[in-house]
């Protein structure tokens, strides 16, 4: 079965066409600037990636030319749209109304638009990129894959705030957590590559990207996570600021003479490993500029750091003990020196790194040594393949 996966943003939209059979990628890609002036960037697998600058006034356009494009006699990898079988949609928050994937229907459709409270930007974005491939391809079934469902799973201690229930009552206001799709196949493949039954471990699965979130995985369920109502609680990220004290807001409010808006602006846009090194967001400029002697740099690299490993030996404590902390996205997956610093801490837990097994970029490792209680993991993360997984087991 083909399975077209599409994550859809409020100005770009990245796909991937998937043999669900052989789990091979057949062609992916990127449009971005959508509704501004547009770009695609297309590659059909085993070839060079084209570039086609368009015009993409919305998102009708942006996925019409990903049709054409899958199905071009050059850049093609079907020869009709026929050859696409099911398509399924990557959707940021479905609040308590999806704890797992949905075929998308009239009704699925108006239940998301009730979540879209918590994710005013996201969710119509995501929603946009449903309707346009329902009118583009009538008839197709459709999945919505959501990030937040794999943590429905947390109990209620996990989940409450310690403020007026009323706000939970009345609108929800709770900790949902995010990157579901990430960790659950994160998850399910530390299992097997530890050869033992999901249901019989306890997993810490650290997703470090430029969002970085953590999950406590208990028996194959999300028990606790590091974001919240949005994805600016938890760990300090590459951008947002994670954690702080709420007072922080009303004390930098006052003295900068600034609103609630600016404030959440600087919050995921200027804080994080960004603001802290006052050199970048990417984890590979602070690593240079750190080598080069930046001591701010170096410090921001140690606060990340112990950030991480503060969550993760509080996890420890929420499940009662830990069989295996995994490493994935962008950072987890390529830098060992990170994943070094942050398991460094972790001597207690009767967890060595291995120098050697760790030196490795983006491949499937266990990088703690053999006689290490609990084992350390690098498992690159595939959230296309996952929803493409998730796609196939609805539409069967
Ligand atoms: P993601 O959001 O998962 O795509 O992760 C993107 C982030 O991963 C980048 O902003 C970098 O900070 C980090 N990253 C990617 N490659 C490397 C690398 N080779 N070394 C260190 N950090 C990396």
């Amino acid at each position: 079965m083909n399975v077209l996966v599409i994550n859809c943003g409020s100005s770009s939209l990245k796909y991937q066409l998937i043999d669900s059979d052989t789990e091979q990628v057949l062609a992916k890609g990127l449009c971005e600037r959508i509704g501004i002036d547009g770009a695609l960037t297309h590659q059909p697998a085993g070839k060079d990636k084209i570039k086609i600058d368009a015009p993409m006034p919305t998102h009708t356009e942006a996925i019409a030319l990903v049709l054409e494009q899958l199905t071009d006699k050059e850049n093609g990898v079907i020869s009709s749209l026929d050859e696409i079988n099911a398509v399924g949609h990557r959707m940021v928050h479905g609040g308590e109304k999806f704890a797992c994937s949905a075929l998308v229907t009239d009704e699925m459709i108006e239940t998301v638009e009730t979540c879209n409270i918590f994710a005013p930007l996201h969710n119509p974005a995501t929603l946009i990129g449903v309707n346009v491939c329902r009118e583009l391809l009538p008839g197709k079934p459709m999945v919505g894959v959501f990030d937040t469902a794999f943590h429905q799973t947390m109990p209620e201690k996990a989940y409450l705030y310690g403020i007026p229930y009323e706000y939970y009552e009345k609108y929800g206001v709770r900790r949902y957590g995010f990157h579901g799709t990430s960790h659950k196949f994160v998850a399910l493949r530390t299992a097997e590559i530890l050869g033992k039954n999901i249901e019989d471990l306890k997993i810490i699965v650290c997703h470090l990207g430029n969002g970085a979130s953590i999950t406590a995985v208990d028996g194959g369920k999300s028990v606790d996570t590091s974001m919240g109502l949005t994805p600016l609680e938890g760990l300090i990220m590459g951008t947002r600021s994670g954690d702080v004290d709420p007072g922080v807001l009303e004390f930098i409010a006052k003295q900068e003479n600034i609103g609630i808006k600016e404030i959440l602006t600087i919050l995921n846009k200027k804080s994080g490993v960004l603001g802290l090194s006052g050199v970048s967001s990417d984890f590979r400029d602070i690593d240079a500029a750190a080598e080069a002697g930046n001591e701010r740099a170096a410090e921001t690299l140690e606060v990340y750091a112990y950030h991480v490993a503060k969550y993760v030996g509080s996890y420890v404590a929420a499940m009662n003990g830990v069989d295996a902390i995994v490493f994935t996205a962008g950072l987890g997956e390529n830098d060992k020196k990170i994943r070094e610093e942050i398991c460094s801490y972790f001597g207690y837990l009767g967890l060595t790194i291995d120098p050697v097994a760790n030196d490795i970029r983006g491949k499937e490792a266990i990088i703690s040594t053999q006689d290490s209680k609990v084992k350390a993991l690098c498992v690159p993360t595939n959230e296309e393949l996952m929803i493409c997984r998730e796609t196939v087991a609805l539409v069967k």
